[in-house]
Parts: C-alpha cells; sequence; structure tokens
C-alpha cells in the first residue's frame, strides 16, 4: 500500500507555500513534480562528470557516456523494448512525434489516409496537417462520444487499404479517456497500416509493454514522469527505424562525412544528431527508477482511489459538472461550475495555493465538441492526498461563491 505522506517527503517543493498558502499541486497532467532522487542526480552530474559523450577518450567523458548509455537501458527496460537501439533519446513528446511525421514524408503518397482521433493534443494533430501537406495524404479523425470515449465503429469504418498511418494518445490530457490501444493497433496492422501512440499522458500511471501491445511507434515526456524537461523519448521497431531517413543532420549521426557523400550512423544515433541532454537523458533514467521503486501498480491502485474521491467530492457541488465521463479514465477531472468562466475559478484557486489548469488544454477541438471556451483540470498525481482533494472542494466552493 502506498503511504503518500511518507513519500511526499522525497518532493521538496511539496513544502512550499504559495500566496501564504500551503501549496497544492494538481497540474499533473502538464508537468509532474521532480523528487529528490532525481534533483541528486542531475547536481552530481555537474558537479562530478559533465562532459560530451561518445567522443573523448578521458575519463569524464566515458563516464558520462556509460551513465547515458545505462539510462536508455532502463528506459528500454521499462517499457520492454526489444533492443535498446529502439529506444531513441529526443527533446520530448513534441519532438519524437515531428520525428516520425517528418520521416514519413517519403513513405506517403498522394490519396495515402493517416486516421488520428478527436481526443488528440495539438502537438499531435499539427505535424500531421503538415505531413499532409507535403505528401497529398488525407487526414481522418476517429470522432468521440458525450462520455469522451473515441467510437470504435466510426473507427473500424475509417480503416482500409488506403490507411498508412494511425496515431492516438493512450490517455487524454484534457479529459484523462483512456484508449483501447490493444484493439486500436490490432485493427490497423490488419489493413497494414503501421501505428504510432502518443504515451505522455499515460507513462506516469501505467507501465507500458511495447512487445505485448505490438506498437510500432510509442512517444514520451520525462517531465511528466517525474524527471526533468526538455528529454522523452522515441520507441520505434528496428525495421520501422530502419525505414525512416534521419531527422536532422549533424554531429552523432554520421559514420563516414565528404562533400561527396555522407553515410549515416547505426541506430539509435541516426536519429541523434548533435550534442544531446546527456544530463537530461541520465535523470530520466533515475526518474524510470524512482517510480519504479513505489510500483506502478500501486500508483494506479492508490490514483484510482483519489479519483472516486475527487469526482464524488467535486459533484457534491451544485451546478459542477464533469467533462470526461468514461469508466475508463485516470485521476485527471476536468470540469466547469454553471455561468462561471474556468479561468476565473483558476485565477480564485491559485490565490488559496491550489495549482490547476485552466483554459482548453491544447485541445481545442474536444472544448469545441463540448461548446465549451474551456475547463478547469484537476489531475492528480501518487504524492497527492485526499487533504489537498478537500481542500480543492473547499475552494471551489469559495471560488462559486465569489462569482455568481
Ligand atoms: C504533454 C503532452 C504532449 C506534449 O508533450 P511535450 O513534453 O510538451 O512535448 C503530447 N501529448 C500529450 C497527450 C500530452 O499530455
Amino acid at each position: 500500500m502506498l503511504n503518500a505522506d511518507h513519500i511526499r517527503k522525497d518532493f521538496p517543493i511539496l513544502s512550499r507555500q504559495v500566496n501564504g498558502k500551503p501549496l497544492v499541486y494538481f497540474d499533473n497532467a502538464a508537468t509532474s513534480q521532480t523528487p529528490q532522487q532525481v534533483i541528486d542526480v542531475i547536481v552530481d552530474y555537474y558537479s562530478n562528470y559533465n562532459a560530451n559523450i561518445h567522443r573523448g577518450v578521458h575519463t569524464l567523458s566515458q563516464e558520462a557516456t556509460d551513465k547515458y548509455e545505462a539510462a536508455r537501458n532502463t528506459i528500454q527496460k521499462h517499457f520492454n523494448a526489444k533492443h535498446n537501439y529502439e529506444i531513441i533519446l529526443t527533446a520530448g513528446t513534441t519532438e519524437s512525434i515531428n520525428l516520425v511525421a517528418q520521416g514519413f514524408t517519403s513513405l506517403l503518397k498522394e490519396g495515402d489516409e493517416i486516421i488520428v482521433s478527436a481526443l488528440e493534443h495539438h502537438s499531435n494533430i499539427v505535424p500531421w496537417q503538415m505531413l499532409c501537406e507535403r505528401t497529398g495524404a488525407v487526414l481522418k479523425v476517429i470522432p468521440m462520444n458525450l462520455e469522451g470515449e473515441l467510437i470504435m465503429e466510426a473507427y473500424n469504418a475509417l480503416l482500409s487499404d488506403r490507411t498508412k498511418l494511425v496515431f492516438v494518445n493512450h490517455i487524454s490530457n484534457a479529459l484523462g479517456t483512456i484508449n483501447p490501444i490493444e484493439y486500436i493497433i490490432e485493427k490497423a496492422h490488419a489493413v497494414g497500416a503501421a501505428v504510432l501512440i502518443d504515451g505522455a499522458q499515460s507513462c506516469p500511471h501505467i507501465k507500458p509493454d511495447v512487445q505485448a501491445l505490438d506498437v510500432d511507434f510509442y512517444v514520451a515526456s520525462a517531465h511528466k514522469m517525474c524527471g526533468p524537461t526538455g528529454v522523452g523519448l522515441l520507441y520505434g521497431k528496428e525495421e520501422w527505424l530502419n525505414k525512416l531517413p534521419p531527422y536532422q543532420g549533424g554531429g552523432e549521426m554520421i559514420d563516414q562525412v565528404s562533400f561527396e557523400k555522407t553515410t549515416y550512423a547505426g541506430l539509435p544515433h541516426k536519429f541523434e544528431a548533435g550534442t544531446p541532454n546527456i544530463c537530461g537523458g541520465i535523470a530520466f533514467g533515475a526518474a524510470v527508477d524512482y517510480m519504479n521503486a513505489i510500483g506502478f501498480e500501486a500508483i494506479a491502485t492508490y490514483e484510482n482511489e483519489l479519483l472516486a474521491y475527487g469526482t464524488q467530492r467535486l459533484l457534491e457541488i451544485e451546478g459542477l459538472k464533469i467533462y470526461g465521463t468514461s469508466a475508463n479514465k485516470t485521476s485527471v477531472i476536468s470540469f466547469n461550475l454553471e455561468g462561471i468562466h474556468p479561468y476565473d475559478v483558476g485565477t480564485l484557486l491559485d490565490k488559496m495555493g491550489i495549482a490547476v489548469r485552466t483554459g482548453h488544454h491544447c485541445t481545442q477541438p474536444i472544448m469545441d465538441f463540448f461548446k465549451i471556451p474551456g475547463t478547469v483540470r484537476a489531475s492528480f498525481s501518487f504524492y497527492n492526498t485526499k487533504a489537498e482533494i478537500d481542500a480543492l472542494v473547499e475552494g471551489v466552493k469559495k471560488a462559486k461563491m465569489m462569482l455568481s
């Protein structure tokens, strides 16, 4: 059983005050907080072995290279990739998606189709629109229902031998819906399409097994799972990574260079041009270790408890409506108070030390679907408590009184 009071001691930021009140951090879907164990790794890197990797024969460079590659292996094990060179370390989810979208330029032709879901983050819509503009491919969208769930009958109807790529997030950042990715992957493969899953929102809650999923690409960001910003991963099946051309030209990604012809390095270096975020990659590995030491089953059980409690308590407030009501969701509660703008609620909550997200959460199409300008989003992590949810409920009640 997970002891949040004990775990909170690992996170120095959680003991600070905001506007004279103890911080209640409920913006975990935007970025998670960082435990001392990961902060220590970052300090250790810059204090003791900061050096460029894969190049120097000197001791610091070798130490940095060893730690960076060890982190890659940790991440490989966590996601259960078959080979460590199928793990490409990138700047994060957005860059990983752009890498794949760019790579597909030479693999698509006019009339081919790409399927995305109605639940996507903007970073997941725009790269595919740009890919369609470059290639003449057509973007198709899996619609959702009023619970915020993707409609699988509609998905099946979109699939055909024209479908070349299917892209969905594992979990919606705006609503928390867990999408049936096993089914989505199986059906896409049946028509010969590749599948890219955005795990940015699922990785803090679920340990994915890319081999069991048989997924072609899987992407995530370290900063949503207790790691630093500016680093993330692209997992790709070896055969797919070999098919894609390099994303950027530069140092580290080449084998031989002359002005007549350059040959590229093998995986993963082909996709890792220039000096990477070395410290970030090592800290990403430490974050994965930290979360595994707590245990993903314990995390899921505890967060589900918070979700059930938070949902029940918030619904006590008259005029409060929750968006995203799938039975299959993670600890994200998106809501509005009748007749009150979400921004105003968020501003008042901040005065009480409570950090929530307000706005469209980079998912304008979802907001358009519900015909709302945005929502207040409270997203819980394993270091949050029921006492903090009580503070949120009191805060929302107060905000409602002041604003109505
Ligand atoms: C946060 C998020 C992204 C973008 O991640 P970055 O780290 O900003 O690149 C993409 N998709 C989903 C579902 C997200 O939650």
